[in-house]
């Protein structure tokens, strides 16, 4: 299967002032209302979203991309979803594609899949479902009766459509919060079973969500939860991703997940942060964030003709990552410990032990 190759963003290791991982909020809308999401108070009708059109001209002048990201909101409630990536993969050559949902609505969700997988044959297409419970726990903490079952049919939805598709990397994400803490033992050993299933990721809670007590979390059950999904791996008994790369891939997932447990745990700054250097957000209204943990806007698409770098090498935009060299912020959202390890030499000594130690294991 030819695949767009990563090995062009070596030079990034050096020089980082190219994003080369982008994420588009599509969209704010959602049919979930679950009350640890981060991005609740940004919930409208879906007003002012950037067109097709706008993301052409913006995908069009920007460069290449290791890895493109949706987030929203529900971003499979965009009929125009597939037309969305499109645009990024014709112009950016996106290696990986992830595309997460709550898998509620799967009449929306396989087509529009479908159609995204034979429109960009050359990247590895991520569909990440969301499972915080097994069974009505699920349903419980995402506060929506027949969830579990909503996003089960969806996942078996997309793991055949895997079996004509071979881009599609399936995996299941689950938000570790103070619901589901003492069920993470479980939560694995269900997974583990699925058939299909290429990865389990566990995310921390995140942000500000609309019910405060679910960060309310002990860290040491975090830190048991990822040792068994290290345990899971090194012992052969989860699965890896298939696309080229996927071991260095679960190698830095390992060392990421100690290194948020040690991050949260000291309660600083424990490697340089690249967001607004190699890592950009787009809001679904096209205004620009070094990340989705910070309010400093670098600047708005609209604004600038759809030019994306005269927002990112803007002033203002130097400034908001002036300000995060000297506030040396910190957080634990994944997505920026990947390009923050993988982009750091100083950490390739950790990735290679893990590494070594997944050899053979898959
Ligand atoms: S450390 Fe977190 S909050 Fe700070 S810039 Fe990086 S991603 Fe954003």
């Amino acid at each position: 299967m030819p695949m767009n190759s990563s090995l062009k963003y070596i030079p990034s290791i050096f020089y980082k002032r190219q994003p080369l991982q982008f994420t588009f909020f599509v969209t704010s809308r959602c049919n979930a209302r679950c009350p640890f999401c981060f991005y609740w108070q940004d919930r409208h009708a879906g007003q002012d979203e950037l067109t097709v059109d706008e993301v052409e001209k913006v995908a069009s002048s920007m460069g290449n991309l290791l890895w493109l990201l949706f987030s929203g909101g529900e971003i499979f409630l965009r009929k125009d979803l597939p037309d969305l990536v499109d645009a990024f993969y014709r112009h950016n050559h996106p290696v990986i594609i992830t595309l997460p949902t709550n898998g509620l609505a799967p009449d929306l969700i396989l087509p529009r899949t479908e159609e995204i997988l034979s429109r960009s044959p050359e990247s590895a297409v991520v569909c990440k479902i969301s499972l915080d419970g097994v069974g009505e726990d699920h349903d419980r903490i995402r506060n929506t009766p027949g969830s579990f079952d909503k996003a089960m049919e969806t996942y078996e939805g997309l793991r055949r459509l895997g079996e004509r598709h071979k881009n599609l990397q399936l995996g299941i994400n689950t938000v570790f919060c103070r619901e589901n803490q003492d069920d993470m033992d479980r939560i694995i050993d269900y997974v583990n079973g699925i058939q299909g299933c290429e990865t389990h990721t566990i995310s921390m809670i995140r942000g500000n969500p609309a019910d405060g007590s679910f960060k309310e979390i002990d860290l040491e059950k975090y830190r048991r939860a990822v040792e068994r999904l290290e345990d899971d791996l090194k012992g052969g008994n989860a699965k890896m991703y298939h696309f080229t790369l996927a071991r260095l891939k679960t190698a830095q997932d390992l060392v990421q997940r100690r290194l948020i447990y040690e991050t949260i745990r000291q309660g600083r700054r424990l490697l340089p942060c690249y967001a607004g250097r190699i890592g950009a957000v787009m809001s679904e209204t096209g205004d620009i964030f070094p990340c989705e943990i910070l309010d400093d806007r670098m600047g708005n698409v609209r604004e600038s003709g759809y030019d994306f770098p005269k927002v990112f090498f803007s002033e203002q935009a130097d400034a908001v990552r002036a300000k995060i060299n000297s506030t040396r912020c910190y957080c634990s959202h994944e997505c920026y410990f990947v390009t923050n390890i993988l982009f750091n030499p100083l950490k390739y000594g950790r990735v290679l032990g893990q590494y070594l130690a997944l050899t053979g294991k898959s």
